[in-house]
């Protein structure tokens, strides 16, 4: 990997506000001068709107959407360019999944699902559920709060019709090996649909959809250093073909028969991307890959591990832990989450913003049922990425050390 001063380098708002401390990479990364300038630069150059070859800049656009489609396959482990949706964002994949597939739902059948999960993962479920009359079950925990794959286990029946879960949660950050998990399931029961949210591990841990075995993987690319309203929906092919489109428009039909109250549907991926796509962002978008793919996916990953494990050694040397509640220092995913014993978190968040110049995330993280297993519904979250540093960790520890004034 790149010294970190020169990864540093190529964020404009880290070279513009020096001293910011940028901890919610959570909620979505920083860009890179590259990703933010493909933007610009498509609405500058490209500008045309894709689904056409007439002219040198629609026939771009199509290049662009081929390009990125081709990058995001590669990144991913896909069998083909086909099984890459773009969508608007994760909320956008999650969603179609859910409703793309209620048809496939029957009564009395079982989705499984955390209550880790973020609401844009686990509402589509329960509107489903409601409208199929189907049952949501909640998978068990291990202690490090990953999934019990042998209670899961014991869960998996003839009625299982859906597993859902998430590589990482965006709040307590455990791992749970995709890879094993889906393994396990269809040798319980093979016709299980797998739908997995990536959205908190794509820009941190490799994907490979392929070893993984999932039928469907959703992520968006602002929180991989790319732009905002972009999201990808990967899905196995033969589960794309019966997905039921969450819009219709242009784009995705061959001929409309207004006596008949049908149409034609063009192939996938086309079928399910109706509408004019984000070309601007899925031209960034492919910046942002390159980014990562320079990096090295495992580089990023082992330097973020080296980050939480020096987190978690400052936190434990300095005896935060007296003042402190912190819910997830014994896995490696680059969030620590805590609270002040007995405080607000939107306080401390505040605090560390104004004192410190230190961006923090308070709140419920749109994870609605985390309280069910940590016993607090609001939380304070830093999160790391890959431009953050053991100094930046420092500063946090000090200033959470220096909050007993604030504390008393
Ligand atoms: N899933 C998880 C685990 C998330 O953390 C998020 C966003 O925070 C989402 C889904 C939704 O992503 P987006 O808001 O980009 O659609």
């Amino acid at each position: 990997m790149p010294k970190i001063k020169n990864i540093r380098e190529q964020f404009p708002y880290l070279n513009k506000n020096k001293k910011t401390i940028y901890f919610d990479n959570g909620a979505t990364t920083l860009k890179p001068e590259t990703v933010i300038k493909a933007e610009s630069d498509y609405l500058t150059y490209i500008a045309a709107n894709p689904h056409s070859v007439d002219y040198e800049s629609a026939f771009e656009a199509n290049e662009v959407l081929l390009k990125t489609r081709k990058l995001v396959k590669e990144f991913i482990n896909a069998d083909n360019e086909k099984e890459v949706i773009f969508t608007s964002g994760a909320t956008e994949s999650l969603n179609q999944v859910a409703f793309g597939i209620e048809d496939l739902i029957s009564e009395n059948d079982e989705i499984l699902i955390t209550n880790l999960e973020h609401s844009s993962e686990l509402l589509p479920w329960v509107i489903v559920a409601k409208k199929k009359k189907a049952i949501i079950k909640e998978i068990p925990l291990n202690n490090d709060l990953s999934i019990d794959v042998d209670k899961l286990m014991k869960m998996i029946n003839k009625k299982t019709k859906v597993v859902t879960f998430s590589t990482v949660s965006n709040t307590i950050g455990a791992w749970n090996d995709s890879q094993a998990i889906i393994k396990a399931i269809r040798k319980k029961n093979p016709k299980v649909i797998v739908a997995v949210d990536a959205a908190q591990s794509i820009g941190h841990i490799k994907t490979d959809v392929k070893n993984w075995d999932v039928d469907f993987l959703s992520f968006s690319a602002h929180k991989m250093y790319g732009p905002f309203g972009v999201g990808v929906l990967y899905g196995k092919e033969e589960y794309l073909e019966q997905l039921t489109p969450f819009k219709y428009g242009g784009g995705m039909s061959a001929s409309i028969n207004l006596k008949e109250l049908s149409y034609e549907p063009e192939p996938i991926p086309a079928r399910l991307e109706a509408g004019t796509p984000n070309i601007s962002g899925i031209y960034a978008f492919a910046k942002a890959i390159e980014f990562i793919n320079d990096l090295g996916i495992d580089k990023i990953h082992e330097y973020e591990t080296g980050l939480k494990e020096y987190a978690k050694r400052a936190i434990l040397t300095n005896e935060l832990e007296k003042e402190f509640d912190f819910y997830n220092l014994e896995n490696d995913s680059p969030i620590i989450l805590f609270n002040a014993k007995g405080l607000n978190p939107q306080d401390i968040a505040t605090y560390l913003a104004n004192d410190y110049d230190i961006d923090v995330r308070s709140g419920a993280h749109c994870a609605r049922l985390t309280d069910e297993v940590i016993k607090t519904k609001i939380t304070i979250r830093a999160s790391l990425a890959v431009y953050n540093t053991t100094k930046e960790i420092d500063t946090l520890v000090e200033a959470l050390k220096n909050s007993d004034h604030f504390l008393d």
